[in-house]
């Protein structure tokens, strides 16, 4: 993990509870000190420096996680040494347009785009009845949503929804209790929390019905 800021230090942490084993490395002394407990591994280095990303052993790990995005130069410096050592799998992190294409130019395998990214699911939750909104694709979206009242006290395959709409109910949640898998025969109650999958503008207009 190549940046230990907020996005840096929230990835890493995933990672180990996901059972991986996780080096940190960045500039900041501070940002090294109060994650030295937590990664398996964390380095005060500059990651821009091929030579030193070697001495460190980057060169065998799997993944790597360009988690730069101010200091732009550094991001593509880091991502163009980590290719340079032929790390297989290189994340990066892009705050414009054009710096993805550059990250992807030198070497990144993926470039995500955290700031974008949440500020469009945030945008579907403030407008709508939405709980989650992921988007999966360009024209593709997951989202969480109560069940419209008119939907209550009938099962899935009765409610017509998938008709109706065009999307497919993947997940129900009766009111406390977790979610489980939609069957045709699961009865949607008042208060029920549903994951719906579709088109974007399909699932919007699910999300508005009331
Ligand atoms: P976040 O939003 O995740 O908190 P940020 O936008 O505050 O990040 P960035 O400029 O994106 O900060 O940098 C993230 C981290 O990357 C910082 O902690 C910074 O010290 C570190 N960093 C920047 N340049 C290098 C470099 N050349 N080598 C190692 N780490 C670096």
């Amino acid at each position: 993990m190549i940046g230990l800021g907020r996005f840096g230090r929230s990835l890493a942490g995933e990672l180990l509870r996901g059972g991986h084993e996780v080096m940190g490395i960045d500039l900041d002394e501070r940002l090294v000190q109060a994650a030295s407990g937590e990664l398996t591994v964390v380095v005060q280095a500059d990651a821009t420096d091929e030579t030193v990303l070697r001495q460190l052993g980057v060169a065998d790990v799997q993944h790597a996680v360009v988690a730069i995005g101010d200091a732009v130069q550094a991001s593509i410096l880091a991502t163009a040494a980590l290719s340079d050592l032929g790390v297989p799998d290189i994340w990066g992190k892009a705050q414009t347009e054009q710096h993805a294409r550059i990250l992807d130019r030198v070497g990144a395998h993926h470039v995500v785009f955290p700031e974008r990214d949440m500020g469009v699911r945030v945008a579907h939750r403030v407008t709508g009845r939405m709980l989650e909104f992921v988007k999966i694709d360009e024209d593709f979206a997951l989202i969480e949503t109560p069940v419209p009242q008119r939907f209550a006290d009938r099962t899935l395959i009765e409610s017509g929804i998938r008709q109706e709409f065009n999307v497919n109910v993947v997940g129900v949640q009766a009111p406390d209790e977790g979610f489980t898998h939609a069957q045709p025969d699961t009865r949607l109650v008042e208060g029920s929390v549903l994951l719906v999958a579709g088109q974007v503008r399909a699932v919007e207009r699910f999300a508005a019905e009331s």
